[in-house]
């Protein structure tokens, strides 16, 4: 039986979606249709949401003496209402609504009534260029293979998309496995049913779990996660660089990583964004900012010459504007002569002898090669092997610690040291104004007087699908928050965490466990970002101020209610956390006691296995983390070649 016949389904879908003052009541049938559609897909879900459907019944009967299906609209209403906020029920009425939510708020209507769209129309031809010949899929592969080259990159992100270039560019052999495809730009039309599952690993679901569920979105395409993400670039505080020089990094002080930070800017085109294109957020925040005292409120410096504000970055840049790896490091690197194999995910590395190392007593093993695994559309495994005496590993903050404990690598480091720049968001209601939020640039204001204190101020306006799910309002707060979204405005900010978390494998290979709690000082720290964000909406004239939470925590309108909602005692899980720069796993350190890798980010013990990614990254940063890991990586990669030439 489909959804559409469930009356438990119908009963829901009303009590979720009233009358608003643009939206109009939802029609139940086609709703349910809607999700029916969605489920039919993928095997398992639509069980999933019947079995959900029972358990609302029977919770329902609990309390009122009769099922859902059958109680009155208001009732029903003051139930879902009620039980949002609760521990087990709260989350399983959260689960059952989600799809009905995503379905009302992906209707064609409803975006046509809020002024957005679900998706662009992209251009169904794009220019071929010639390094698209050096892209190979698991289908062009035989069942089994076997090649040669000077040096393998795994990942095509920020890290193996910077050292692929810096290699190949230099005239070395480099084959580079990416586990995601390749997709290009008309294949990015902001639909986001369509682009999240080719473009985020496991639909984005992967969450640390702790003191507060965080989501930390990753990428898999090529491009890795530059792919979709929001194009701000920072280079590495001098103060951060410093604290490393402080522990016996002085190979990353601001002299020595300069050049390397001026041939990444150069590489992925940085320059201010353009304020017709931020929108009017720049206009509210700044008077909000000047309001409290700040003076260093400005637009981003990002990575998106010609940038037109479509507002999809995080989707697959529709322009090609952004800069990410995609179309920047990884189309240089192949017309320098780098293949590119896709869909196929590094597994084993290949080891020689183990070497009696004579200098100091220990074995130090040599790496020889690495076998990738991909299924081609026919079904069938193919097998890459790749022997090379050189092996750059890129597969990110949570997979790298995976592939090397997998492969033998040893350290009481790996996996562990996860910061993850823990970020929050405030929104600011204004009733006049229209924030065109699908059609200008999602990040591209900034306020950095707290950097220092390791507050970072950024914009981040989501989509309208992910206003609507992120609300923790019901009935008809939910629709009025809804129906609002072109007259919010989204600001947030991240923190410089002192937290540490730690990666595991999962029980499914896309989602990993990933353990992370937010320590009392970062919690503070977010508390006193929140709180000072919230009071530059007030300043600006926001007659309602909202904070990003799960809990549904109250609205604001004035100075006197947001001390009194901060005087409360506020947990973690009572704010929507989330985050998006997952560094530190596979650290770099002056020894093994410290970390995993040397300065040159070669794995200690490991002759010839290299990390340059996310998780080579020593710590927390305080800044976006893409410059610093492309420019690390360059200057690692520019070593092993200036050697390997050298050598020859
Ligand atoms: C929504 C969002 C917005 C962001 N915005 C910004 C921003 O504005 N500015 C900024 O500086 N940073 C931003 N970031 C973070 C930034 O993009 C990342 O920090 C950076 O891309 C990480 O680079 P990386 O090389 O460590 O890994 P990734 O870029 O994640 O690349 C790793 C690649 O390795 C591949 N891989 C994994 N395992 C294997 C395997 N076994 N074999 C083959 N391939 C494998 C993956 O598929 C992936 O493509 C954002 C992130 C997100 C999610």
């Amino acid at each position: 039986m489909g959804i559409e016949q469930n009356l438990t389904a119908m009963a829901l879908i009303e009590a979720l979606f009233p009358q608003g003052k643009r939206l109009d009541k939802a029609e139940a049938s086609s709703i349910a249709n809607s999700v029916d559609q969605y489920f039919d897909s993928i095997p398992g879900l639509s069980q999933g949401l019947t079995g959900l459907l029972t358990w609302l019944n029977a919770r329902f009967l609990m309390s009122y003496g009769k099922t859902f299906a059958i109680a009155p609209l208001e009732q029903r209403q003051s139930f879902l209402a009620k039980n949002a906020d609760s521990i087990v029920t709260g989350k399983l009425l959260r689960a059952l609504e989600t799809p009905f939510r995503a379905a009302y708020l992906l209707d064609e209507q409803n975006l046509k009534r809020v002024g957005t769209h679900n998706g662009l129309r992209v251009p169904s031809e794009v220019e071929q260029h010639r390094w698209q010949a050096q892209v190979s899929k698991a289908d062009d592969l035989e069942f089994s293979q076997t090649l040669d080259a000077d040096v393998v990159v795994i990942g095509t992100g920020a890290g193996g998309g910077a050292a692929a270039y810096e290699l190949a560019s230099r005239g070395l052999a480099v084959v580079i496995l990416e586990e995601g495809q390749y997709h290009g730009r008309k294949d990015f039309n902001g639909k986001l049913t369509e682009v999240i599952p080719k473009l985020y690993r496991g639909w984005g679901g992967t969450v640390t779990l702790g003191n507060v569920v965080i989501p930390v979105p990753v990428g898999r395409s090529v491009g890795g996660t530059t792919t979709i993400n929001s194009g701000t670039c920072m280079r590495t505080p001098d103060s951060v660089l410093k604290a490393w020089a402080g522990e016996g990094l002085e190979e990353f002080s601001s002299e020595i990583m300069a050049p390397y930070f001026e041939s990444v800017e150069a590489m992925i085109s940085v320059e201010r964004a353009e304020i017709k294109f931020v929108g009017e957020i720049a206009e509210v925040v700044k008077k909000g900012a000047d309001a409290v005292g700040f003076t260093q409120s400005h637009a981003l410096m990002r990575n998106a010459k010609g940038c037109d504000g479509q507002g999809l970055c995080q989707f697959g840049c529709p322009t090609d504007a952004k800069q990410s790896t995609n179309v920047s490091y990884i189309p240089r690197a192949l017309e320098a002569g780098a293949f590119l194999f896709t869909g196929m995910k590094a597994e084993e590395f290949h080891y020689s002898d183990v070497d009696a190392d004579a200098g100091n007593g220990k074995n130090t093993r040599v790496i020889n090669g690495v076998t990738a695994i991909g299924v081609g559309e026919d079904g069938i495994r193919r097998h890459l092997r790749v022997n090379a005496d050189t092996v750059i590993v890129a597969a990110g903050t949570f997979f790298t610690p995976q592939l090397l404990a997998k492969n033998g690598i040893k350290n009481k480091w790996l996996g562990r040291n996860l910061s993850i720049h823990p970020a929050g968001a405030v929104l600011g209601h204004y009733a006049d104004r229209n924030f065109k939020n699908t059609a200008s640039i999602p990040q591209g204001y900034g306020v950095a007087d707290w950097a220092e204190m390791g507050v970072m101020f950024e914009g981040g306006t989501p989509p309208f699908v992910a206003h609507g799910l992120m609300s923790p309002f019901v009935g008809n707060a939910f629709v009025e928050f809804a129906e609002n979204y072109q007259q919010t405005a989204y600001f947030g900010f991240m923190i410089k965490d002192t937290s540490r978390g730690k990666v595991r494998k999962g029980v499914h290979p896309d989602i990993p466990l990933l353990t992370y709690n937010l320590n009392k000082t970062d919690f503070a720290l977010f508390k006193k970002a929140a709180h000072m964000l919230a009071l530059m909406h007030l300043e600006a004239g926001a007659d309602k101020v909202t904070l990003a939470s799960m809990s549904g925590l109250p609205s604001v309108s004035n100075r006197e209610e947001l001390d009194a909602l901060f005087a409360r005692k506020l947990k973690p899980r009572d704010f929507a956390v989330t985050a998006y720069h997952p560094l530190g796993t596979a650290r770099i350190a002056k020894d093994k006691k410290h970390g995993v890798c040397d300065t040159n980010h070669q794995v200690f013990g490991v002759d010839g296995l290299y990390v340059m990614d996310g998780s080579a990254v020593p710590s927390s940063l305080g800044a976006n983390p893409q410059v610093t890991i492309m420019a690390m990586a360059t200057k690692a990669a520019a070593q092993i070649a200036e050697q390997k030439l050298n050598y020859v």
